[in-house]
């Protein structure tokens, strides 16, 4: 549609970043549009209502970005998953493979009420590690994953075919 074909405008690739062979889809421009911001944060939302979700869990950093205006859309509040060391209080944690090493998410303790219908968000889903360690520690703090909202997926590196075997069901709006 023009709506997607006028995302996709604002969506640039960086070669070589943050590595060589990289290519780094690069949002800041979309986020920096007016029109191009509201246009995905109302797609993002599309098939929920107020009432449906009853907390947007956000991914440290670009979650972040996007998690405060879809959160709005859909009345409900933000519960950050940050690196570690960053939360203040006690955390819950969740320890996940990258191809080189190992990187870990944490959220607070008793951020999600027992069974809250939760969102995860993400600007972009690429291999899946991410997304899949939000979604763990999602269900270890008690919350009941309502679904993943990415900007863009890549789908040739799996991630949402790993979330959809999980029996969660992921969307982007670009691919
Ligand atoms: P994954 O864990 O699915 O391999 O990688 C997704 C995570 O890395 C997301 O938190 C996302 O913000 C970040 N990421 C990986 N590649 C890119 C990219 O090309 N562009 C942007 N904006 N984020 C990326």
């Amino acid at each position: 549609s023009a709506d997607i074909t006028r995302l996709q405008a604002l969506i640039r690739t960086i070669p070589d970043f943050p590595e060589p062979g990289i290519q780094f889809r690069d949002i800041t421009a979309l986020l920096a549009d007016a029109d191009g911001l509201t246009l995905a944060l109302d797609a993002m939302a599309e098939g929920l209502a107020p009432g449906d979700v009853d907390a947007v869990v956000a991914v440290e950093a670009r979650g972040f970005l996007l998690a405060g205006g879809l959160a709005h859309r859909l009345h409900c509040g933000v519960v950050p998953v940050r690196k570690p060391g960053k939360l203040p209080g006690p955390t819950l944690g969740v320890s996940y493979a990258l191809e080189y090493g190992e990187d870990r998410l944490e959220m607070h303790q008793g951020a999600l009420r027992p069974g809250a219908r939760i969102l995860v968000v993400d600007d972009l889903i690429a291999t899946g590690g991410t997304a899949l360690a939000t979604g763990e520690l999602v269900t270890r703090a008690g919350g009941h994953i309502v679904g993943f909202r990415f900007l863009i997926d890549l789908p040739e590196l799996g991630g949402a075919a790993k979330l959809a075997a999980r029996g969660w069901s992921p969307r982007a709006l670009l691919s």
